[in-house]
């Protein structure tokens, strides 16, 4: 996971380790390969331009130039700045309401159902509650099947209706369903397209009104990058999500995804999923993130 950010990063830093003295210009060096590296990583380039202003400004206000560790002290300051960027404290599920109520949102192929089961599977284990999986995608009768799978595989019920054709009546059907069942826990997963599109975003829009939920989730895959960020934007826009999902950071990703989203949506990284199996799943903590891309 991010290795040739980590790898990058390490280098520009490699300069301040171990230099007698600094000046100003080995800083804005340092700085500036910091911010090529970020580039690289497919972080926007103003994202990039900022992140390295605000990390001068306290490199020079802290008194890098005259502390004898300047690069723990620059490193202190970029560890600090990253984790800002992924999102700062931890935000973790609302798991208000009985039954909590949960929709999934995002592109087909972005990981949805896999992560539906996966928080089920999460749901289930680690907060004591009876969930029910939802499958609304009225479009692809395997996607309904592929949900089955998922929750057989977790030891989570699944609620279909293959002959109802409207994801309002689907959902509202499963809502009511839980309440009768003592299900306190509802995944709703809905139908994604390959592109946004505004059919989609109606139909996805006219579920988020009609059952108002606790969470809406935003499902990305990381490795597409910016195109991430910006399928998050155009989500947002319409249903002004509560946090995101990042799939698939196992694969060969740079990284800019997941340090570019909370800057352009202002929404948390809740979840990051590292495999295909059920418990392939982490708690997204910046903090530990950064740490881990800084090596
Ligand atoms: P959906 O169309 O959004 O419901 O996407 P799926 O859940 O069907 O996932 C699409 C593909 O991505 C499947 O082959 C999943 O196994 C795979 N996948 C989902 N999440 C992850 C992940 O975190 N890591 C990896 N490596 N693969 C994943």
């Amino acid at each position: 996971m991010f290795d040739n950010l980590t790898d990058k990063l390490d280098k520009a830093m490699h300069v301040l380790k171990g230099h007698g003295s600094i000046t100003e210009v080995n800083v804005a060096d340092t700085l500036k390969e910091i911010r090529r590296a970020l580039v690289d990583a497919d972080v926007n380039y103003k994202i990039a331009k900022e992140f390295t202003s605000r990390a001068k400004e306290k490199a020079l206000g802290q008194g890098v130039l005259t502390t004898l560790k300047p690069g723990q002290l620059l490193t202190k300051i970029v560890k600090d700045e990253l984790t800002e960027l992924m999102g700062g404290d931890a935000i973790g599920l609302n798991l208000s309401g009985n039954p909590t109520v949960i929709l999934m949102s995002g592109l087909q192929g972005s990981g949805k159902t896999t992560f539906s089961g996966k928080l089920a599977n999460f749901l289930k284990n680690k907060k004591s509650k009876k969930p029910l999986l939802v499958a609304c995608d009225i479009y692809r009768p395997a996607a309904i099947d592929q949900l089955h799978v998922v929750g057989e595989s977790v030891g989570v019920e699944v609620f279909s209706n293959r002959e109802e054709k409207n994801p309002v009546k689907i959902s509202e059907a499963a809502i009511a369903y839980a309440k009768a069942n003592g299900f306190n826990a509802v995944i709703i997963d809905t139908a994604g397209r390959l592109a946004v599109d505004e059919q989609m975003m109606t139909e996805i829009a006219d579920v988020h009104a009609a059952i108002k939920p606790q969470e809406t989730l935003f499902v990305v895959d990381a490795m597409t990058g910016q195109d991430a960020v910006n399928t998050a934007k155009a989500f947002n826009d319409r249903l002004n999500f509560d946090g995101v999902v990042l799939t698939k950071l196992d694969g060969d990703t740079r990284g800019g995804a997941a340090l570019s989203i909370k800057t352009v949506v202002n929404k948390p990284i809740k979840f990051i999923g590292t495999g295909e199996k059920m418990e392939a799943l982490d708690v997204f903590y910046p903090e530990r993130m950064a740490d881990r891309i800084l090596g």
